[in-house]
């Protein structure tokens, strides 16, 4: 069966725990949109090292004939109470980071992880099958850790071969719940996080040091001088200034620094993008009215590049994502924190490779930024030389064109289709042996309903789905079954079509892949 070319489609998978996550899909996704539209970007500046079939590795992939889709798959495919446990990263990263951090390290090891992701499997399981068997993606990206073990299970459950990438977004303290064995490729942005990875069982020749990946704007020279660019966007071409994030969900010291800068009599100007932190966004709208240093106050922006080239420096907490665009642009940093667990290391990678200053307290952030503000300091000029050399501006081109490689040349079957033509192989002549076994009904049924649902995009039956993923996961649902009469949750399970529509109803309005799911507020003069 041929696919056509606009049938070929890549898969995100992220989680809005933050924003890091939708920020690094967004970026490969520009680059794979740029690669297509500039031919003279597809040969690769980093030789990617290739270790497939002679027959792939020679192929010259066409860059067109492609779509993408990211999808949240906590909120399109989970249920409660899993959906309500992940929604609750933010206000916890915000209010008790600590516990937060806690739990980071109780499920930081193989048996730990494996215990508490066997609790939450069932409640996300059939979302995401019914996804896949939707979408039918020729490649699946994760760009999250808690979606890599789960997915390779629901494909190994529906047999069906789709390559599946993991880009780590983060870049030294990486939590084992990314190290999935199967995967066809794992991408890491540094050293550390590929030596974590090939001694927690990744197989070396999988795993790429490729780089965090980053929208290609941050990597592209500035339209102006830092003058011109602060004039655009409102601010005094002549004063210093300086950029104050908290990651997606404004946190981690952020209201107490801009507070801190605000009432300061610093000779500079400041602009404090709150993210997702209503809250911190009116608190410092009343707030900068008392203000002595000339302040912008903005809820979650979309110009970050255009803010970070303005600015001469950035303070924020440790997001792996803000830190690797600050570098790209050459922007020293002030780290005022971490998220406990997750983001230490990164504290560690900026101050041991002098790429800015550790300022924990709002009289520290204050030290940190006199002594890099005053007129040609020599801390800011070493600061801007170690940025500009760690950086790897180009990681999203080299993630989106091993990506690239991966999909099925035009014309050539997909994995869906080679499934369930090996479906009904099996079926017609089965092998010596397994003809004393039972039928696998659980492929069969579930590909009558693939060609059922083929062209009219309807979603399978939910009981169908569910007796065919049944059949294929055999012991494993009766203990999914079992767990959630324990808790009782099985009418839940049962009533998941209905939901599981609605959710697809969803995914198939294709989003705008630069538009975020916040809520952009005003931003206040800028
Ligand atoms: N970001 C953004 N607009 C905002 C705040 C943040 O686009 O108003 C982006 C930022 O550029 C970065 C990401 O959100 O790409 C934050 O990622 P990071 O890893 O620093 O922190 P997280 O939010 O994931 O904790």
């Amino acid at each position: 069966m041929s696919v056509p070319p606009s049938e070929r489609r890549v898969l995100f998978l992220i989680a809005d725990t933050g924003a890091g996550h939708r920020s690094a899909a967004n970026a490969i996704h520009h680059a794979m949109r740029m690669l297509a539209e500039s031919p003279a970007l597809s040969s690769p500046r980093h030789a990617i090292p290739d270790h497939r079939s002679p027959a792939r590795t020679s192929r010259v992939y066409d860059n067109s004939g492609w779509n993408a889709l990211i999808v949240d798959a906590f909120v399109a495919c989970s249920r409660f109470p899993l959906r309500k446990g992940v929604s609750l990263y933010g206000p916890a990263i915000k209010h008790s980071p600590r516990l937060y951090g806690q739990f980071f390290r109780i499920t930081n090891s193989k048996s730990r992880f494996r215990t508490a992701w066997r609790f939450a499997k069932p409640f996300l399981y059939q979302g995401l099958a019914h996804l896949l068997l939707e979408t039918q993606p020729d490649v699946i990206v994760s760009v999250h850790p808690l979606l890599n073990h789960i997915t390779l299970q629901v494909l190994r459950d529906l047999d069906v071969r789709v390559p599946f990438l993991t880009v780590v977004t983060d870049l030294v303290s990486i939590h084992y719940s990314w190290m999935a064995p199967g995967v066809s490729e794992c991408v890491v942005p540094t050293e550390e996080a590929r030596r974590f990875a090939v001694s927690n069982g990744m197989p070396a020749k999988r795993v790429h040091l490729l780089g965090m990946p980053i929208d290609p704007k941050f990597a592209q020279p500035p339209a102006g001088t830092r003058a011109m660019l602060r004039a655009e966007l409102g601010l005094d071409p002549d004063l210093p200034t300086i950029l104050l994030v908290g990651g997606g969900e404004g946190a981690i010291g952020l209201g107490d620094a801009a507070m801190a800068v605000g009432l300061s009599d610093m000779p500079v100007q400041m602009v404090v993008v709150c993210g997702r932190n209503k809250t911190l966004y009116t608190r410092l709208q009343q707030a900068r009215l008392r203000f002595r240093v000339p302040t912008g106050v903005l809820g979650f922006i979309q110009n970050m590049p255009d803010l970070m080239h303005a600015a001469d420096v950035i303070v924020t907490k440790a997001g792996p994502g803000t830190i690797s665009e600050a570098m790209a642009c050459g922007l020293p940093i002030v780290l005022t924190g971490a998220i406990p667990g997750q983001e230490e290391g990164n504290i560690r990678f900026v101050s041991e490779n002098e790429l800015g200053m550790v300022a924990r307290t709002p009289s520290a952030v204050l030290d940190a930024l006199r002594e890099l503000l005053t007129p040609c300091s020599p801390r800011l000029a070493l600061l801007r030389a170690n940025v500009g050399r760690m950086s790897r501006p180009e990681a999203s081109f080299d993630i989106a064109r091993l990506i690239l490689k991966y999909l099925p040349p035009i014309g050539s079957p997909s994995a869906w289709a080679r499934a369930q033509r090996s479906a009904a192989a099996r079926r017609y002549r089965p092998r010596p042996g397994h003809l004393s076994r039972q039928p696998r009904q659980g492929l069969h049924t579930l590909n009558a309903a693939f060609t059922a649902s083929r062209g009219r995009r309807r979603t399978l039956q939910g009981g169908r789905l569910l007796a065919v993923l049944r059949a294929r996961t055999g012991d494993r649902s009766r203990r999914i079954a079992r767990l959630t009469d324990i808790i009782g949750a099985r009418a839940l399970l049962l009533r998941s079509t209905s939901l599981g529509k609605g959710q697809l109803r969803r995914i198939h309005r294709p989003r705008r892949l630069d538009e975020d799911t916040a809520p952009t507020q005003s931003d206040d003069g800028m």
